[in-house]
């Protein structure tokens, strides 16, 4: 869970997450906390950046700011080391995977202790990966929350939540930020020649995930080489070479740029204007690209490539599954 981001310096701070973060602040120095907080706002917005921020502001000892951590003291190094004795952060063991009953029992005997702090603070995420079993237990301590406890929620998908515990949880929209500050926020990180435009589009406009991409030479490398196995995809004239380049890429990484890139086919069919994704491969190859397959192809398209990236921690020859890929992507197109 260190991996994740945690308390910026105030100047790099995401700008729209500030307001937010003064709210959450707030909400914890002048009353009782609420016992539930659902903090609701798109994927890769910074839910995570803004609730580990709050969390190392409430256990930080040395503080001159209201909102900010000062990152140094015993109380931000606890957190920072994932040790505090009255924060727990919980997530799924691997990303994608569902958060068990065990974990949420463990969350049940941390808030039943006692505590020193303003509060014991549970952070989970992405909530709704909690699965059935999970969230029932979870229902419980908000119905009845043992005094003192806060649970802080994040969902992308608040929807897949169960209404009951929607419906416990205090409710804190991020709403997606305006495109010129993202731009702005991004372009001191700018390097490897990889621009602000692209590091978004590559990142499917997620300015978390673009900030980390830019931040690493690795995974600049992947995208630049699932950029060039798409663009061979649009521009290709034989599926061959191009199940052998996609072989050569992280499935991982180039499905969801897949996903992407028939939506952006999809988009160029109903509006004729390239979108910021489709503007990064050459404009009359995703146009035939898209003119070939049609609407309603492109569309069975997307759903089978969310199932072959569902499919992918399945053992499979990895030869083969990428062969099987792109000749579903012909199919119907000659
Ligand atoms: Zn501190």
């Amino acid at each position: 869970m260190n991996s994740m981001p945690s308390a910026d310096a105030p100047e790099a701070f995401p700008p729209w997450l500030r307001s937010p973060l003064a709210g959450l602040a707030a909400l914890v120095r002048t009353r009782q906390p609420p016992p539930g907080l659902l903090v609701v706002g798109p994927e890769g917005v910074g839910k995570g950046l803004l609730v580990r921020t709050f969390l190392q502001r409430v256990a930080c000892k040395a503080a001159t700011d209201d909102v900010f951590p000062c990152g140094i003291c015993n109380g931000c190094r606890s957190f920072l080391s994932d040790s505090h004795p009255e924060i727990l952060e919980i997530a799924p063991e691997e990303p994608g995977k569902e958060i068990l009953i065990d974990r949420i029992r463990s969350v049940i005997d941390f808030l039943s202790l006692s505590h020193s702090g303003p509060a014991r603070l549970v952070f989970i995420e992405p909530a709704e990966s909690m699965n059935v079993n999970a969230a029932n237990a979870l229902l419980k301590t908000l119905e009845e929350p043992p005094e003192g406890a806060m649970l802080l929620l994040a969902a992308a998908r608040p929807a897949r939540l169960a209404a009951t515990i929607r419906s416990r949880c205090q409710r804190l929209r991020i709403p997606p930020p305006d495109s010129a500050l993202v731009r702005q926020w991004l372009a001191p990180m700018v390097r490897q020649g990889l621009g602000v435009d692209e590091a978004l589009a590559a990142s499917l406009n997620r300015p978390m995930a673009a900030r980390a991409l830019l931040d690493d030479p690795v995974a600049i490398e992947r995208w630049r080489q699932d950029r060039e196995a798409l663009g061979m995809l649009l521009e290709s004239a034989s599926p061959f070479p191009v199940a052998t380049v996609f072989h050569a890429c992280d499935l991982g990484s180039l499905l969801p740029r897949l996903q992407r890139l028939l939506v952006s086919a999809q988009t160029y069919l109903v509006t004729d204007q390239a979108d910021a994704f489709a503007r990064l491969f050459e404009p009359g190859a995703l146009e035939s690209f898209a003119r070939s397959r049609g609407l309603q192809e492109l569309s069975s398209l997307f759903q089978d490539s969310l199932q072959w990236h569902r499919d992918l921690p399945t053992a499979l020859n990895p030869q083969l599954r990428c062969e099987h890929m792109v000749l579903r992507l012909w199919r119907r197109a000659s």
